[in-house]
């Protein structure tokens, strides 16, 4: 889009004018003319209150602000610390932790994090993409801790009981790259066939040629790909038969977690391989390309910070305080958008 900043510099001072940030997003949102984006509405026939920055729709009665129906709504932090945020997270190729965000925006810690992984949302491959077809390798690897230090197995080299054993475990990622495609990466519970053979077929299209390490597990997918395997215990390459792309993916994943993240919960790790694989995927793109792409992806999700953090085991088994229905009384006007200030 014209106008779209073309370095970190000038995305900063660009986007420091409330008045032009606001401008830019609703251009880049609605290009066609503001539609109202209430559930099941689309109206396009609005009313403009410069003063409050919303809209009032004339077909069903609601207001709005151009962060509605994104993962930014409800978000009281204005856009002219959300766009240099987008910019920072599609573009650093390792990732920024939320610490050096938090200091660079001026905002704590947390409303940093929970930024970042409202952005990683926009960043989630959608489920309309097309499957991987052609030449797909596949793999699977082990994040976090070191692998001596698996539960299970310092049990039995220090003779230890299961209960002390660590209690960090390691996470299983399951990948799969198209050859001058994209890649595709997601945590699994465990290694067997009937983990990731379903994942497989729901990812890469039938007949296509896989190409995957020894593991046992592939087995069953003989029946509806061509696979090829390398047997890393003999060599890595082997003509055209590797699964080098794959693995270059991992050591990408690992230097971004290792380095800059630190210490990932495991079940908040799809969102940072979500984030990784948007990168990766965008990596012939130039910057503002990566940020607009992240941008349209803000449209149409949602991210509460309730929903972000029920998994955590502090909060898992408690329920999730329902939120309460909004009232609506006749002498008010209805859902005013003013807690989403801009
Ligand atoms: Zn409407």
């Amino acid at each position: 889009m014209d106008g779209t900043p073309d370095t970190l510099l000038e995305a900063v001072t660009f986007f420091a004018d409330a008045e032009r940030a606001h401008q830019y997003a609703v251009l880049m949102r609605w290009p066609n003319g503001v539609a109202c984006p209430r559930m099941g509405c689309g109206s396009a026939s609005v009313q403009f209150i410069a003063t409050r920055k919303l809209w009032r729709c004339k077909e069903c009665k609601r207001q709005f602000t151009v962060k509605v129906g994104t993962v930014l709504e409800d978000s009281p932090i204005p856009l002219t610390k959300w766009l240099p945020a987008f910019w920072l997270l599609s573009n650093t190729k390792n990732g920024t932790s939320s610490c050096e965000l938090g200091r660079s925006l001026g905002v704590t810690q947390k409303t940093a994090w929970f930024m970042f992984h409202r952005i990683r949302a926009a960043m989630k491959t959608g489920t309309f993409e097309r499957q991987l077809q052609g030449e797909v390798e596949i793999d699977e690897t082990f994040v976090g801790g070191k692998a001596e230090n698996r539960r299970g197995n310092v049990g039995s080299r220090r003779g230890w009981g299961t209960k002390r054993a660590p209690k960090t475990e390691k996470a299983i990622v399951f990948g799969m790259i198209e050859r001058g495609g994209k890649v595709r990466a997601m945590t699994v519970p465990n290694v067997q066939g009937t983990t990731l053979v379903p994942k497989l077929r729901e990812h890469v299209r039938g007949g296509s040629t896989i190409y995957t390490d020894a593991a046992g597990a592939y087995n069953a997918a003989e029946w509806s790909y061509n696979r090829l395997v390398i047997d890393h215990a003999v060599k890595y390459v082997e003509g055209r038969v590797t699964t080098n792309r794959i693995e270059n993916f991992w050591s990408c994943v690992k230097r971004t977690l290792h380095g800059t993240y630190i210490a990932v919960r495991p079940f908040h790790l799809d969102a940072y391989l979500d984030e990784q694989v948007f990168r990766f995927n965008a990596r012939e793109d130039d910057d503002a390309g990566r940020f607009v792409s992240a941008l349209k992806g803000a449209d149409g999700k949602r991210l509460t910070y309730a929903a972000l953090t029920a998994s955590h085991p502090r909060w898992r088994g408690r329920p999730i305080a329902p939120v309460p229905p909004r009232r609506r009384t006749n002498d008010e006007p209805p859902i005013s958008g003013v807690s989403d200030r801009l």
